[in-house]
């Protein structure tokens, strides 16, 4: 499956953090994310990881036209829900579009323990059917 990674500054070594410790089920996909997030998360696991360009940049909109050809079957997107990014209204279209195509997200790490371990036991490979080619 695709995978999308994202995380805000305050957040990335949590991101870090939790792609070492889902290490195994997340090198068995496909992975996309933004260039930061990405680099810090590739150097940490060894991960491969496709890298966009950063979000300030319209990494956060690369991914998202992606999501709107229904290309990515889960995102994992760690906001700060505290400061304000100039970028915002991007990514509230981000996760407008994974409602477009019920494509599973998860805003924060208590929901991204949820979902990878429920695509580690097959509850998200109705997706296979959605998007086979991934
Ligand atoms: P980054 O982008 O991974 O390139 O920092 C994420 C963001 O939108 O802040």
């Amino acid at each position: 499956m695709n995978i999308a990674i994202i995380a805000h500054d305050s957040k990335k070594e949590l991101m870090v953090q939790f792609c070492i410790a889902y290490c195994r089920v997340l090198s068995q996909h496909n992975l996309i994310a933004t260039g930061t997030t990405g680099k810090m998360v590739a150097e940490a696991t060894g991960l491969s990881i496709q890298r966009f360009l950063s979000g300030t940049h319209g990494g956060d909109q690369q991914i998202a036209a992606r999501i709107a050809c229904n290309e990515i079957d889960l995102l994992l997107f760690f906001r700060d829900p505290i400061s304000a990014k100039p970028h915002e209204p991007n990514e509230l279209n981000l996760l407008r579009l994974c409602d477009v195509h019920n494509i599973p997200v998860a805003t924060n790490i208590a929901t991204a323990e949820v979902l990878i371990h429920g695509l580690e036991r097959g509850d998200l490979d109705w997706r296979n059917i959605v998007n086979p080619k991934a």
